[in-house]
């Protein structure tokens, strides 16, 4: 724990920290030194890692990366800070991460954007991107993340780390500051497939009192999984994922992935996801319309900041908002309030929900050719900050490969295979089916 809080230090410039306090760390630290000494055996004992700052905790502050929650203390730890915690880990602070997990490139923290470690003029990615920056350069030797429409996913592939998304409603949403509640899911973001599988085993499991969307499925663990054969296992290998829009540097080392693939016994077989370029519309519309509903909370009564000066009640919710939400999550807001609205619900919303059971349609028509579907997490290499400027369309058009798995709430990965324009890394996804978390584990595992 003091050599990553040390580097934590040298590496402030790098943004990935929003919150830390080594004496909270330290003593927990001393604490799980006890336990080991007493004998206990939990899995993480004495491992510390670093939490995105959407998760509360009790011993540091929770912001979601938003100037609204500038300060805000939970009092309680979100369950799967809790289970972490028990399992033996050790708190390092809390990351960097796009306001209330809204982005794909860092720059929407409402405090300061993060830096990638292997080019400073790149972003890391986002919305997990101080996840992912801890991780790479080494300030953290694990971190959590979470992942709405591929937050995990895309900046571990920006930062050549491992990250997975659990199938939605492995890993408990309590205590989760909630974006989109019907695509949220936290999932591990580590060096390797065997130290996701190892965080991802003590993440997982039921809450029924406090999540009613947790599944019922028992926590498993992973790290049985890691060592199968991967003879004769079939990756689907979507056409839609390879189309014009994929830059050649990606194309190139993806390609070589699955021939790596190949020859550890895989067999490609060429599948489709006709309605891929449908998830963009269809999440820009149902994440939204849920976060505008989600964010009501955020009025200035209960938390966080409220405007100093209003003339009344209606007057100060509109001004603690205004002041408190940065640009982004007021656009979500408006366009998930529009979508929601009377006389537009049938023509947007409705339509949404309905293509977004296609799109879950598609995964299960895929898997009946294959085991694993295989691509790249993203169109490109991480770009250089500010390069999107004003322009959130390109950054929505980036998410393009990792939504449709979000949408159909199918478990997916990232890890890194290779790299392309500027030396800059490139992560392979892998998506499984429900509860196949294993397998995508396994296949990452011998890959690395
Ligand atoms: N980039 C997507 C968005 O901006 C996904 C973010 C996420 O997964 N939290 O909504």
């Amino acid at each position: 724990a003091k050599h990553f809080l040390a580097r934590a230090k040298t590496h402030e410039a790098l943004g990935a920290y929003l919150a830390r306090d080594d004496e909270v760390t330290l003593a927990q630290a001393r604490a799980a030194d006890e336990r080991i000494a007493k004998g206990d055996t939990a899995p993480l004992l004495g491992v510390p890692i670093a939490h995105k700052d959407i998760f509360v905790t009790r011993d540091f502050p929770s912001t979601a990366g938003s100037k609204i929650l500038e300060g805000y203390r939970s009092p309680f730890d979100a369950t799967v800070v809790r289970k972490l915690a028990e399992a033996g880990a050790v708190t390092l602070g809390k990351l960097n991460c796009d306001e209330f997990a809204m982005g794909s490139s860092n720059e929407n923290s409402a405090y300061y954007p993060v830096k990638n470690p292997w080019d400073p003029s790149r972003i890391p990615g986002g919305s997990s991107g101080g996840s992912a920056v801890a991780v790479a350069a080494r300030l953290a030797p694990a971190a959590t993340g979470t992942d709405t429409g591929g937050s995990i996913r895309q900046p571990a592939s920006f930062c050549g780390i491992t990250g997975i998304k659990p199938t939605y409603g492995r890993a408990s949403r309590y205590g989760m500051i909630a974006f989109a509640s019907s695509l949220d899911q936290a999932g591990p973001m580590a060096r390797s497939a065997e130290d996701c599988a190892l965080l991802l085993s003590s993440m997982c499991g039921p809450d029924p009192e406090r999540d009613s969307t947790s599944l019922d499925t028992p926590a498993e663990d992973f790290t049985r999984s890691l060592s199968g054969s991967l003879d004769g296992l079939r990756i689907g290998v979507p056409k839609e994922f390879f189309g014009t829009g994929l830059a050649d540097d990606v194309r190139a080392v993806i390609e070589s992935a699955l021939q790596q693939y190949e020859k550890l016994g895989a067999r490609r077989v060429e599948i489709s996801l006709p309605r891929t370029e449908l998830s963009i519309p269809v999440y820009y519309i149902i994440a939204p319309a849920e976060a505008s509903s989600n964010l009501s909370r955020f009025d200035g009564v209960k938390f966080g900041h409220r405007a100093k000066q209003y003339a009344d009640l209606v007057d100060m919710y509109k001004k603690t908002r205004a002041e408190g939400f940065g640009d982004e999550v007021k656009r979500r807001i408006m366009i998930g309030t529009y979508v929601l609205s009377h006389g537009y619900y049938d023509a947007y919303y409705l339509q949404a929900q309905k293509i977004r059971r296609m799109i879950a349609d598609d995964f299960q028509q895929a898997f009946r050719q294959c085991d694993v579907i295989a691509g790249p997490a993203a169109p490109s290499v991480a770009w250089k900050l500010g390069e999107h400027g004003n322009d959130p369309l390109a950054d929505y058009l980036a998410d393009i490969f990792t939504l449709p798995g979000s949408l159909a709430g199918l478990p997916g990965m990232s890890l890194p295979c290779g790299f392309g324009q500027g030396g800059m890394p490139v992560g392979l996804q892998l998506i499984g089916n429900y509860f196949q978390e294993g397998r995508l584990l396994n296949a990452a595992h011998r890959f690395q």
